[in-house]
């Protein structure tokens, strides 16, 4: 038996190897897993150049768990190493290059993320084994078998193996004290599904009983007319934890839509909804990178945290915090990114400002605007659908990614209150005609309830106005950058003003009152409601229009909706109260008669009640306001 130590410069890597990441102990796994792939794809290649005789129909790598024992084995059928590999790889590369990666990281544990997700190698066995074995026969025929032992020091042991016959690598971990979890086949499980499902070689984790699918059983009628069906005959067969052959490896035209499908719930088991649509990444130069995004049915949930894109390397998983790699925008998707080219042993910073991944990001934002665009183009009524489902991606994209907001002017669209779907030039082109005011400048109108504000909604439309219903949580930031880029384009919400107001048209309306008259109505109504906060606007408008109509300035109440939903807006607007305007209509009758009203407790009546139908239309009147509302309003109908 040889015997020899591990040539280390840090005195005992394995305390190290322990403390290092703790938490991500369970990792080791998925390395040794993609140690016996790699060694499983290479034997299969250098069989298929005929540079090695031995042929395997259909290799697999097992996982065994031997509980009484406290083992954990793998074991592939791969190249297997000689004895001067064992030497080589295992007690020289693979040692230094763990200790180069400890030396490089143990300072930077702490930033966590992606440190840690890849480079520890064979060594991090050691994680959760207090020995470790390697029985392994090289694929070259004259090679012995061989077998190296290391309990955690430096000192190790290699001799010949005795009974190992087949082709191939086992690794014997005997699991320590404190890493039992290990032993349990629940958590071996959840270990398997996580990193290594759409691994390409297959897993095989137990067996499993299935019907036999050569057995078709019988059923017998007895005398009496009754059917018995013999039982179904069982069969025993390996249980394979993984799809090796997953949706994005294959090329997107041997693809149907229900594969899309299917795979999306192959990623997403408890997801029910269907995703919307789907995009089919596939690049190899100058990058390489493949793998599919959903988007899936998105209201007002801007946080969707739980079932993200996952990231792979080579069909193993890396993480499913793709932050960095993907434009934030496009983190509400799902789905999956493979690419071998996304360096993972860096901080987030680094990786941030690698050039090669702000490729990866830019093309993916490109692909998903092209996507986007074909869909609109192809079947818009289908586009128009679906259109309320995914806006906040699409407008936090136009907000967040120049280029994108480029892109989206050709699909980006603004519903009406009706369900007429505008894009912004065929919206302009609509309306320049009725909403231009005087001063050149064409007026959107918007609600963003409609029942809420349905009765400014229906007075805008009574003059023939278009109103957009604009209701997701970060429209009012969109609005702010569309009115930045179209110098002559101002957006208000329908109850920011009176209308004639909103869009200024040169013949204003002729007030029925005198100068004297607004002075002496204003300051009668201030006497009556000077407590609720209310400023008073005396306005001329049609005799049609309300007599009293609570307004909201758009500048203010958009400024706090910006803060309140991050980024922009005004600072230490988000807690600053309401502002309303109570514009009063001089040329309503009802204002006459206020004026003219002989007791003051008459007028005050008139100025409440008013005042108490202006609150309602805007959805103001609540509680005790409510209740005596209707209580008055009782006692009038009498
Ligand atoms: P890496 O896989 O990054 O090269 P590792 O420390 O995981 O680093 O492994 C070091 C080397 O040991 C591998 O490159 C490979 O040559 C050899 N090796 C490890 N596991 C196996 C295996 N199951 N079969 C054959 N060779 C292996």
């Amino acid at each position: 038996m040889a015997k020899g130590t591990i040539n280390v410069s840090v005195d005992n890597i394995f305390p190290l190897i322990k403390k290092f990441l703790y938490s991500d102990h369970e990792i080791f796994l998925r390395e040794l897993i993609s140690n016996a792939t790699d060694a499983t794809l290479k034997l299969k290649h250098l069989s298929s150049i005929g540079e090695s005789k031995t042929e395997i129909d259909e290799p697999k790598i097992e996982v065994k768990i031997d509980k009484e024992a406290k083992q954990l084995r793998i074991i592939d059928q791969g190249v297997g190493m000689t004895k001067e590999e064992v030497e080589k790889y295992i007690n020289e590369v693979a040692f230094s290059g763990a200790e180069e990666f400890l030396e490089k990281y143990k300072d930077s544990a702490k930033d966590t993320g992606i440190i840690g997700h890849f480079g520890l190698g064979f060594y991090s066995a050691f994680m959760v084994a207090e020995k470790v074995e390697i029985i392994t026969k090289s694929h070259i025929p004259e090679a012995d078998a061989m077998h190296w032992t290391c309990d955690g020091s430096p000192e190790f042991t290699l001799e010949k193996a005795k009974n190992k016959k087949d082709v191939g690598t086992e690794i014997i971990l005997h699991i320590a004290e404190d890493s039992t979890e290990f032993l349990e086949e629940n958590r071996i499980r959840e270990l398997l599904l996580k990193y290594n499902k759409f691994m390409p070689v297959p897993i095989k984790f137990g067996t499993k009983e299935i019907n036999d699918p050569a057995h078709k059983p019988k059923t017998i009628k007895d005398k009496d007319g009754k059917e018995t069906t013999e039982p179904q005959k069982k069969i025993t067969v390996d249980n394979i934890i993984n799809n090796p052959n997953p949706a994005w490896t294959k090329q997107p035209s041997d693809l149907e839509e229900a594969d899309y499908q299917s795979f999306y719930r192959e990623l997403y088991p408890m997801q029910f909804e269907d995703p919307l649509f789907h995009i089919h990444l596939n690049v190899d130069y100058p990058f390489n990178l493949t793998g599919i995004l959903y988007f899936p049915k998105m209201t007002k949930n801007l946080d969707i945290q739980k079932d993200r894109i996952q990231l792979y390397q080579n069909q193993v998983f890396v993480t499913d915090n793709v932050e960095g790699i993907v434009p934030d925008f496009l983190q509400m998707l799902r789905g999956v990114i493979d690419s071998p080219d996304i360096p993972l042993n860096v901080s987030r910073s680094y990786l941030q400002a690698d050039g090669a991944v702000k490729k990866i990001s830019s093309y993916i934002t490109k692909k998903v605007a092209d996507k986007l665009l074909s869909l609109f183009k192809n079947d818009r009524a289908a586009f128009e659908k679906k259109w309320n489902d995914i806006k906040i991606v699409i407008e936090y994209g136009m907000l967040s990614e120049p280029k994108f907001f480029e892109k989206a002017q050709k699909f980006a669209l603004y519903p009406t209150v009706t369900d007429v779907f505008f894009t912004f030039e065929e919206l302009k082109e609509k309306i320049k005609d009725l909403q231009t005011d005087k001063d050149d400048k064409l007026v959107i109108l918007y609600a963003s309830d409609k029942e809420a504000q349905h009765s400014y909604i229906e007075a805008a439309k009574a003059k023939g106005y278009e109103v957009l219903l604009l209701d997701s949580p970060i429209v009012a930031h969109l609005m702010q950058k569309l009115e930045g880029e179209n110098e002559k384009v101002t957006f208000a919400r329908v109850d920011a003003d009176h209308l004639d107001n909103l869009i200024k048209k040169e013949d204003t309306h002729i007030s029925k009152l005198t100068d004297e008259e607004k002075e002496s109505l204003k300051g009668e109504i201030e006497e009556v409601i000077k407590d609720k906060g209310y400023t008073i606007q005396i306005e001329a408008m049609d005799s049609e229009a309300s007599p009293f109509i609570i307004t909201e300035p758009e500048f203010m109440r958009r400024m706090k909706e910006m803060q309140q939903t991050g980024g922009g807006g005004m600072f230490g607007m988000s807690n600053m109260p309401d502002m309303f305007n109570l514009v009063v209509n001089t040329n309503h009758p009802l204002i006459s008669e206020i004026l003219a009203a002989k007791t003051a407790k008459k007028k005050e009546r008139l100025i409440n009640q008013s005042l108490d139908l202006a609150k309602l239309s805007k959805g103001l009147l609540k509680g005790e306001e409510l209740t005596n509302f209707i209580k008055r309003s009782y006692a009038m109908v009498k």
